[in-house]
């Protein structure tokens, strides 16, 4: 076919008028039908994706739990709790999408989920994981710099546009994904008296998260902030979107403690029952959060409420090599692929720990201790003209390369 006849096989639009047209096998395409065919592919994908909102597989809480244990050491409680609100949450998408054929009045509600536990003992790294697993679409967001709408700072709507943004804009997909608000604790009201002073950044706040937590349809802006007051609002309905919080509650266990204390005096508890006071935290209680200066409303929104221990040394020395992306295994992989074995000996390993202890850095301080170790050896083994074929890491190179660094590199990152 000589250039002038060809014409667009859906429009018949010919090549003179035609912008660009694509030739396919035995067919043409101009670029107004090409623009015209993809927004029909997107609208049918949106549709499908809003009707089939349980496709994903939803995967039994022992499964789940397994799943978790091949990235997280130890947190059992916290695992089993998680297991089961999050198969709850997407059974409960599931009921709630074929329910209108049903003549059924059981209505399962949301199960959204406090996690407490000092900082660096895995709470984003569960809700992270779990979404990885569910392949949902998943996003942080810290609650320290949410204000009231009105205050500098983000709004709590800045929460869901930032969901959106992982979901690539797909509302339906967005709309059961996972949101982990970091640090719920800093948003505590400071005082127990409410009237006295009017505390913008906690409990305006807090009132500000309850909205989006209860499941209602918020105008998100999709760019996040209030700068572009001319774009256009997306409506997302946050009724399936499983909301995660964590927060350190530094303190928290004395609240626990007096609340303990008084009912044992009150109830006349068995002494004999045994309390472990070097973990408080394992008998986290609603109240304990009111205590600290949650308002009623939002504890009552996250019904599942869970804790992590403190992690010891035997975990610290876990967490390095076994979970299935640990950091040794990505050294070492990192290593493979300059075709060099990486070799570290237990000594270091042991020797990493105690660092982190004595920095006080906990997990987040192992990565930063393993890398002040390895950046020399990071450095000159890609240029080396000969490199040998195994890199040995000794107690007495680990020692050398961290002492010869200044200890303010090694800040938590
Ligand atoms: P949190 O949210 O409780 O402050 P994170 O989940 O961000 O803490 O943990 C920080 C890092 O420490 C994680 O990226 C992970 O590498 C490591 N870590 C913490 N706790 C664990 C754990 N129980 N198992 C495995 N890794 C952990």
């Amino acid at each position: 076919m000589s250039k002038e006849n060809k014409k667009c096989s859906f429009c018949g639009r010919d090549a003179s008028q035609a912008e660009m047209l694509i030739s396919g096998v035995g067919a043409h395409i101009c670029e107004r039908c090409v623009e015209q065919a993809g927004l029909i592919v997107a609208e049918e994908k949106s549709l499908k994706g809003k009707a089939n909102i349980p496709s994903f597989k939803l995967l039994k809480p022992a499964e789940i739990k397994k799943h978790l244990d091949q990235y997280v050491i130890g947190q059992d409680d916290a695992k089993k709790v998680l297991s089961v609100a999050v198969y709850n949450h997407y059974k409960r998408i599931g009921q709630n999408s074929v329910k209108k054929d049903k003549a059924d009045d059981v209505e399962i509600e949301k199960s959204n989920i406090i996690m407490v536990g000092e900082t660096g003992t895995g709470k984003t790294l569960l809700a992270r994981t779990i979404a990885r697993l569910l392949q949902v679409p998943f996003c942080i967001a810290d609650a320290t710099v949410l204000t009231e709408a009105g205050y500098v700072g983000e709004d709590v709507e800045s929460i869901l546009a930032r969901l959106l943004q992982v979901a690539d804009y797909d509302v339906a997909s967005a709309e059961r994904g996972i949101v982990f608000i970091d640090e719920v604790d800093k948003i505590a009201r400071k005082s127990d008296n409410p009237s006295i002073t009017r505390d913008v950044s906690g409990e305006g706040v807090q009132q500000a998260l309850l909205k989006i937590l209860e499941g209602s349809v918020v105008n998100v802006p999709p760019q996040g902030g209030r700068k572009h007051p001319e774009q256009k609002m997306i409506q997302v309905n946050t009724q399936n979107i499983l909301f995660v919080c964590g927060g350190a509650f530094d303190g928290i266990e004395k609240k626990i403690a007096s609340r303990i204390q008084a009912n044992a005096i009150g109830y006349g508890v068995n002494k004999s029952e045994q309390i472990d006071r070097d973990n408080m935290l394992q008998y986290i209680a609603p109240q304990d959060l009111k205590s600290f200066g949650l308002i009623p409303e939002l504890v009552g929104r996250l019904p599942v409420l869970t804790y992590l221990n403190p992690l010891d040394r035997e975990v610290l020395r876990a967490i390095l090599t076994e979970p299935r992306n640990s950091l040794i295994k990505q050294y070492v992989r990192l290593f493979e692929l300059d075709n060099i074995q990486l070799r570290i000996e237990d000594d270091v390993l042991d020797f990493v720990v105690d660092k982190a202890i004595e920095f006080k850095l906990g997990a987040r301080g192992l990565r930063s201790i393993c890398e002040v170790i390895m950046l020399d050896a990071m450095f000159e083994i890609p240029s080396s003209a000969k490199p040998e074929k195994e890199f040995r890491i000794t107690l007495e190179y680990a020692t050398k390369k961290l002492s010869k660094n200044k200890m303010s590199r090694l800040k938590v990152a």
